[in-house]
């Protein structure tokens, strides 16, 4: 078999990658009575289920389906250490539904740490003044599911009591990002569920509590900068994220910040604001107005310091955005920092977009449960998206497999790897990346006739 990814990177492809998700599943405790012989391990159910969602398949019975095939079977075994029986769609659910959420956290911090050891976390460093180690957390909640009949006990519930009553799933997501990249880190997401609260806002919040809350145990040396929305651009957030040590950048909207904007002014008027202002080569515009301390409303005397941002670019429309950070504003950090709040876009566009219209299918329901059924199967969506990120990143086989490709090159990727899957029998990711990179001789269609 042909090596062709430098031995440096071996440990950040998806042969590594897979074994790691293996070794640190297998060690999750079996919660079914163990009586019942040739029983399929919770192992074998977690590397099913996470297969299912690494190769994109848009539902369960799909899976299920073609998991029957020779060809599918041999490939489960070798490229995602399926050592037994694949369960049936049903039984995986019943296996996986009682499994504590918690446990599916395990996988993202091993990965972490791997992409930590090879370096690769210094490509989202995004130093800002003294700040020199400085990375940026963006978090924000998405919806993976709703339903009018299907309930759990995480569901958050909509139209209580009404004829109209519905039940859905969301999830707070944190991703390491940087301005000049696509790629993102997700580092295990938190779901928001039923007794988080009565509201959207009181959700999200108490989500945030226990996802930063995660992030401090899991990675207490990580020097972060939050990167939020409007709604969180409060006294309570901010003591939160200063708590562990941590510096944010929030989006600060007029609806919400009113006498923030008032206190601005004032400070404008009395001579209390700076300005900065540059042109790029392509004709952007860039207009800053900063200022230090400024009490962030008029109940709390907690500051902050208030970043005003027009962008005019060379067609002439103007964009304009307000953030409160902690960071020093001055004229080396003001790019830095618009560059840091503007990255917020990215869990957007290059995680939940991607998540949900590029192949991860993660509003799909492949299965409710009654108690984290639901949860437990997008903790492995995400996974699966995070094993892609990383190969994208830094596995040159992956980054070949993908260049050269037209526009939704990603997802005709997924395409060829599933028909690969479906036509070979493949010893390890390492030879299926070989064979696409090469291509495969066309051949006519064998019958035996005898
Ligand atoms: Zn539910």
């Amino acid at each position: 078999m042909t090596a062709t990814a430098p031995k440096s990177r071996k440990h950040l492809c998806a042969d590594s990658l897979i074994r790691l998700i293996h070794e640190t599943l297998s060690q999750v405790p079996d919660h079914r009575p163990n009586r019942v012989k040739g029983k399929i391990t919770l192992t074998d159910a977690f590397m099913s289920a996470f297969a299912m969602m690494h190769l994109k398949y848009a539902t369960l019975l799909d899976f299920d389906r073609e998991a029957r095939t020779e060809e599918l079977q041999y490939n489960l075994s070798h490229l995602y250490r399926v050592q037994g029986r694949i369960p049936c769609d049903t039984h995986m659910r019943e296996i996986l539904d009682p499994v504590d959420p918690i446990e599916l956290r395990k996988p993202y911090k091993k990965l972490f740490a791997q992409v930590q050891r090879g370096g690769q976390l210094d490509a989202f460093k995004h130093p800002v003044g003294e700040f020199k180690n400085l990375h940026l957390l963006a978090v924000d909640g998405t919806g993976l599911y709703y339903s009018g009949k299907c309930r759990c006990q995480e569901c958050c519930v909509k139209n209580e009591g009404k004829p109209s009553e519905a039940y859905y799933h969301q999830m707070l997501a944190a991703c390491l990002v940087h301005p000049d990249r696509k790629v993102v880190l997700p580092l295990a997401p938190e779901p928001i569920v039923h007794q988080d609260g009565s509201t959207k806002n009181d959700c999200e919040k108490n989500a945030l509590k226990r996802l930063l809350a995660h992030t401090k145990r899991e990675h207490p040396h990580l020097e972060l900068a939050i990167v939020l929305d409007g709604l969180y651009a409060d006294a309570p957030t901010i003591e939160l994220i200063k708590s562990y040590g941590w510096h944010f950048i929030i989006v600060a909207k007029d609806g919400n910040h009113g006498s923030l904007v008032e206190a601005m002014d004032t400070l404008d008027e009395n001579g209390q604001v700076k300005r900065l202002e540059s042109c790029e080569d392509n004709g952007t515009r860039h207009w800053y107005r900063y200022a230090e301390s400024v009490p962030l409303n008029k109940s709390d005397p907690g500051q902050v310091n208030v970043l005003d941002y027009v962008e005019t670019d060379k067609k002439g429309q103007r964009h304009t955005w307000c953030w409160v950070t902690d960071l020093p504003l001055n004229e080396e950090t003001v790019y830095l920092i618009m560059k840091g709040g503007r990255s917020r876009w990215r869990i957007e566009n290059e995680t939940f977009n991607t998540l949900k219209n590029h192949g991860y299918n993660l509003e799909h329901n492949y299965g409710h449960g009654k108690q984290h059924l639901a949860t437990n199967m997008a903790y492995l969506t995400i996974l699966a998206f995070l094993v892609d990120q990383i190969q994208q990143l830094a596995c040159p086989q992956f980054q070949k497999a993908l260049s050269g490709k037209p526009r939704g090159a990603r997802v005709y990727l997924w395409k060829m790897i599933i028909q690969h899957f479906q036509s070979w029998l493949i010893e390890s990711w390492d030879e299926l990346f070989t064979a696409m990179i090469q291509g495969q001789v066309a051949r006519r269609i064998q019958i035996d006739t005898s």
